[in-house]
């Protein structure tokens, strides 16, 4: 029985004869086209998975061209020349040349049968392109290397073919293999369904089956990590001597609660009316201390681990779907970088990611894993690149770990680190309460900050027994939280202002 005739049972056991007439007017209606309300499951996608599939090879091209490879004889000249003196009773006499023809240079030979340059002429005439052998008869080139490769600034890393440049676009030259025998091309075409193939007869442009490199070019101002925006509050109202702002931190941060709940405790447990003071009010409170605990994140949450993991969550600004990177410590299990963006492109892969090279120490090369998403490579390549240029080692290394099983190896070995940072995002979302959304990037950000000060410095951890990710000296014997809020504070106001 196929599963439509046991769904078509499971119907008829569950619902009233005057029901499944009721179901079979309402998919008639579908079937005709008349329902606007329900649409029909478009199964195209099922069908053609890689159409349209933005892909960035893990690998990135060579950067320099391949060697060229030395020619090796399948016949041997000297055999070729005893069998022609055995036939004829006479030895093969070298080219004899007119007077004004030009002689073939001493270091080229057969690359059928090595015979030397005195048994080798020019083919076509001025040009004095092809080579033909007295010996074999057989014609070889005088350059063996292709035309284009000299301009190449890349070489395929699967077929060392040169890479011809493909498409410019504003932030990115995209380069791309053209070999028809490169195993990337044979392999992609390899995996299309029968119907893709069909497709891509069509539109052939809508199935990327070749190897690509998208060589990007961001300038430095493009990839500045942004920091909240300040707003003027008169900070001594902050540093209040009851430590409110602390107790509001305290409970809308590190206890999740809403800005209401929050005013509510204050007013109802601790006798704080809250609602005349804006300055004490969660969100304002959290936006005058914001841009200061962002400086002091950086610089405070030490060198990044030599292998991080990283992950997009995502979030709802007015409406619209944003996205918040962040990467953590496989073994400090600390946030070493946080960016809110409105998209999830390889610009904004790379400032998160930037933001970890950074950190790493004496400049060495972190291993990170992440998902299938296409930026997180095509930044990698764009700062490793980068590194070439000053001739340092790469910034990154990494593995990516797709889908929600394990259908690979890669994915089996990294999953551990995958699922570390999902329990980070899920931590993320209960504190920040993302899922209600913000109204604003800027808001977003803001407790986002908030969320890193106190999950580095602030929030112990049960794989640390206990410990928080990143231990300060001034925090310790402050036996309430919201007394080490307050000196987390303190200390990011101390904090000399960058120039
Ligand atoms: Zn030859
Ligand atoms: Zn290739």
């Amino acid at each position: 029985m196929s599963r439509i005739e046991k769904l078509a049972v499971w119907i008829c056991r569950k619902l009233l004869r005057v029901e499944i007439k009721f179901l079979v007017a309402v998919l008639t209606e579908v079937l005709a086209g008349r329902r606007r309300d329900i649409t029909i499951r478009d199964d195209f996608r099922r069908n053609h998975p890689h159409y349209r599939q933005f892909i960035v090879d893990p690998n990135p091209p060579r950067t320099a061209p391949p060697p060229p490879k030395p020619a090796v004889p399948s016949l041997d000249w000297r055999k070729l020349c005893a069998d022609y003196e055995a036939k004829h009773g006479k030895p093969l006499r070298p080219v004899k040349r007119q007077a004004t023809a030009t002689v073939v240079p001493a270091d080229h030979t057969c690359h059928h049968c090595g015979a030397p340059s005195s048994y080798l002429y020019f083919n076509d005439g001025k040009r004095r392109s092809q080579l033909r052998c007295k010996v074999c008869g057989c014609l070889c080139p005088v350059q063996r290397r292709l035309r284009q490769t000299k301009r190449a600034k890349h070489w395929c890393y699967y077929c060392d073919a040169a890479l011809y440049r493909w498409k410019v676009q504003p932030d990115a030259t995209l380069y791309k293999c053209g070999n028809d025998l490169c195993p990337a091309y044979l392999s992609a075409l390899a995996q299309l369904s029968p119907a893709e193939r069909k497709l891509r007869k069509q539109r052939p442009s809508q199935f990327s089956v070749r190897y690509i490199y998208r060589e990007h070019h961001f300038r430095t101002d493009q990839l500045q990590l942004p920091s909240p925006q300040t707003t003027r509050v008169d900070l001594g109202r902050i540093h209040s001597p009851d430590n409110v702002v602390g107790l509001v931190l305290t409970f809308h941060i590190s206890f999740a609660l809403s800005s209401r709940m929050t005013a509510r405790v204050l007013r109802e447990v601790f006798q704080i009316p809250l609602s005349y003071q804006t300055v004490l009010n969660p969100p304002e409170a959290d936006q005058a201390v914001a841009s200061y605990l962002h400086r002091f994140n950086l610089a405070h949450k030490g060198p990044s681990d030599t292998l991080c993991a990283g992950d997009e969550v995502y979030i709802k600004i007015n409406g619209q779907w944003a996205y918040t990177f962040l990467f953590i410590g496989a073994e400090s299990h600390k946030i070493t970088s946080y960016h809110v963006a409105p998209q999830r492109d390889t610009r904004n892969a790379t400032i998160a990611m930037n933001e970890v090279a950074r950190s790493a120490p004496n400049q060495h090369t972190t291993h990170l894993v992440f998902d299938g998403l296409g930026a997180y490579p095509a930044a990698v390549h764009f700062l490793n690149a980068q590194r070439r240029k000053n001739r340092l080692p790469p910034a990154f290394t990494f593995n990516q770990v797709f889908g929600l099983e394990n259908l690979d190896d890669q994915s089996s070995q990294w999953r551990p680190f995958k699922q570390l940072i999902e329990r980070l995002n899920r931590t993320y979302r209960f504190h920040t309460r993302s899922a209600c959304g913000f109204d604003s990037l800027n808001g977003a950000l803001v407790l986002t900050v908030l969320f890193v000060a106190y999950y580095n410095f602030l929030r112990p951890h049960s794989s640390l027994d206990g410990d928080v990710p990143v231990y300060l000296d001034q925090l310790y014997n402050i036996p309430t939280l919201q007394g080490r809020w307050c000196k987390l504070l303190d200390l990011a106001l101390a904090l000399p202002q960058a120039a």
